[in-house]
């Protein structure tokens, strides 16, 4: 899942940012309400992880406005204020839920788990390509009925390919929705993240259930 981090505190957005990484999702870090607008009109998130005192504005007043404009990420609102009124004006303006400050970081990640999981078990309770199951809630794969042990990005590699079946989707299509806007790293991690599942789920090779599409990406054949 795509993830946008909105914290001012430097050390904090550097461990949220670590942390839900190793959750498996893209993140994206802001510290100013402007540099997380800029984000807001470039990507789409599934959430959005909001502190309510921002240097340049208010996490609530930016909360309301994404509402406003039609943003339907998840938003989980930090706050350093144990005050009942700050609670309840984050979830007026269109919060999901809220963490106040401090906090350890499980706990912030069973929020996001939860949260992330509201949608997935309503619509997709379970994703089915053959003879392989996954399920976005439970974080499973299957093949067959094995369950197949998966790493956070191949989990969410197979996730979006099994999501766009179908689809010719491109490498940096999944780099944008498994990494983040800033990975730099080896250009073909895509490349060898696709070879471990196919490895891991047994698959056969390039023109098989996870098709490569030369020069383009790859195909997950339904
Ligand atoms: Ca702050």
């Amino acid at each position: 899942m795509r993830v946008l981090v909105v914290e001012d505190d430097r050390a904090l957005g550097a461990v949220l940012r670590r942390g839900l990484a190793e959750d498996g999702h893209a993140v994206d870090l802001a510290s100013t309400v402007a540099a997380a607008e800029k984000f807001l009109l470039v990507e789409e998130y599934d959430l959005v992880v909001l502190d309510l005192g921002l240097p340049d504005g208010d996490g609530t007043a930016l909360c309301a406005k994404m509402r406003a404009d039609g943003h339907s990420a998840k938003v989980l609102m930090l706050t350093a204020r144990d005050a009942l009124s700050d609670k309840v004006g984050g979830l007026d303006a269109g919060a999901d839920d809220y963490l106040t400050k401090p906090f350890a970081f499980p706990e912030l990640s069973a929020r996001v788990r939860a949260l992330l999981r509201r949608p997935a078990e309503s619509l997709t309770p379970i994703l089915e390509i053959g003879e392989i199951r996954l399920d976005p809630a439970a974080h499973t794969v299957w093949r067959g009925a094995i369950v197949v042990p998966v790493t956070p990005k191949e989990f969410s590699l197979l996730h979006y390919l099994m999501q766009h079946r179908d689809e010719v989707v491109r490498r940096t299509t999944l780099l944008d929705h498994v990494w983040d806007a800033n990975y730099d790293g080896l250009s073909n991690v895509v490349d060898v993240h696709i070879a471990n599942l196919r490895r891991k789920l047994e698959l056969p090779g390039a023109d098989g259930v996870i098709e490569t599409v030369r020069g383009v990406g790859y195909r997950l054949n339904a």
